[in-house]
C-alpha cells in the first residue's frame, strides 16, 4: 500500500538512477515520528539518508527533525482538542508551550534561546523540509517528481542552496475539515478545498490544519502577482492574511485559532 503510482528507479533528489544508487530503505514522506505512513519509491537511500542526518546547528537537528519538532505541537493540540482531556504536555525538541489565559504560547526552550542565528536556521531547515515533503508526495500522488521544473525544490531543499519563500495563511477561524483519524496520521492535500490555488508555478497545500503557499518553479514577477491576487480572492471570508515567514513563531504552531 501507498506506493507511487510510477516507480522508475531514478531518485527524485539526486536524479541518479539505480544500480549507482540503491532504494532499499521506505523513505516517509511525512515523518513517520509525525505518524506518517505513506512513502516514496523514488527517494535513493542516500539522499533518504541526507534528510535524517543531523547538519543543522551544530548537529543537533536533521531537516526531518526541524519538521517533525514543529508539527508535533499542532499534532498534540488536535489530539487534545479531540479527546477533552489533557494529553500531558506538549513536547517538542525547539519549544515550550505554555498556557495562558486560554492562549498557547510557544518559546524557544533555553537550551537554544540565546544562540544567535537560532529562530532563522530552524525555520531554514523547517521550510526545506516543507519542500521535501511536498515534492515527495506530489511525486507519490501525481507521478511527475522527476520534472526538470522542479530543480528549484531541489537545490534548496535537497543541496542546501539559495532560498526559497514559504507563504502562510492565517485562518479567521478555528473551523477545520478533518478526516477521524487525521491528527494521528496526517495527511497532505493539494486539493482539498477550492480555496487552495495551484498553477504551473506555485501550488498550496493544507497539512494538520495549516495552509502553506510555495512557489515550485522559476517565476517571474508578474507570475508571482497574479497567483497572490488569485490566492487572496479564493481565501476571502476562511483567511485574514498571508504572511512569508521569517521564523516559525510566524506560523500558529499551537493552533490558537482553535480559541475564538
Ligand atoms: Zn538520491
Amino acid at each position: 500500500m501507498n506506493n507511487n503510482k510510477v516507480i522508475d528507479n531514478t531518485c527524485i533528489w539526486c536524479l541518479k538512477k539505480f544500480p549507482e544508487v540503491t532504494f532499499d530503505k521506505k523513505a516517509h514522506t511525512i515523518p513517520k515520528s509525525l505518524g506518517g505512513q505513506n512513502y516514496n519509491r523514488n527517494v535513493c537511500d542516500c539522499c533518504n539518508e541526507y534528510f535524517g542526518t543531523r547538519n543543522n546547528h551544530n548537529n543537533s537537528y536533521s531537516i526531518e527533525e526541524a519538521l517533525k519538532e514543529t508539527f508535533i505541537i499542532s499534532r498534540q493540540r488536535f489530539l487534545q482538542e479531540k479527546t477533552k482531556r489533557k494529553i500531558g504536555r506538549f513536547k517538542s525538541k525547539f519549544f515550550d508551550v505554555k498556557q495562558r489565559n486560554g492562549k498557547y504560547r510557544l518559546n524557544v526552550k533555553p537550551s537554544f534561546r540565546f544562540t544567535p542565528g537560532f529562530q532563522a536556521e530552524l525555520c531554514r531547515a523547517f521550510k526545506r523540509g516543507l519542500y521535501k515533503m511536498v515534492l515527495e508526495e506530489l511525486d507519490r500522488q501525481k507521478g511527475n517528481g522527476h520534472s526538470q521544473k522542479f530543480d528549484i525544490i531541489r537545490d534548496f531543499a535537497r543541496y542546501d542552496k539559495a532560498d526559497l519563500p514559504v507563504f502562510y495563511f492565517n485562518r479567521n477561524a478555528g473551523i477545520f475539515i478533518m478526516f477521524n483519524r487525521e491528527a494521528e496520521t496526517p495527511i497532505l492535500f493539494f486539493d482539498r478545498m477550492n480555496y487552495l490555488v495551484s498553477n504551473e508555478k506555485f501550488i498550496e497545500i493544507e497539512f494538520l490544519g495549516h495552509v502553506f503557499g510555495f512557489p515550485i518553479t522559476d517565476f517571474t514577477k508578474a507570475d508571482f502577482t497574479a497567483y497572490v491576487n488569485k490566492s487572496i480572492q479564493e481565501k476571502t471570508g476562511f483567511f485574514k492574511d498571508c504572511v512569508i515567514i521569517k521564523k516559525l513563531t510566524d506560523i500558529d504552531i499551537s493552533l490558537n485559532v482553535l480559541n475564538n
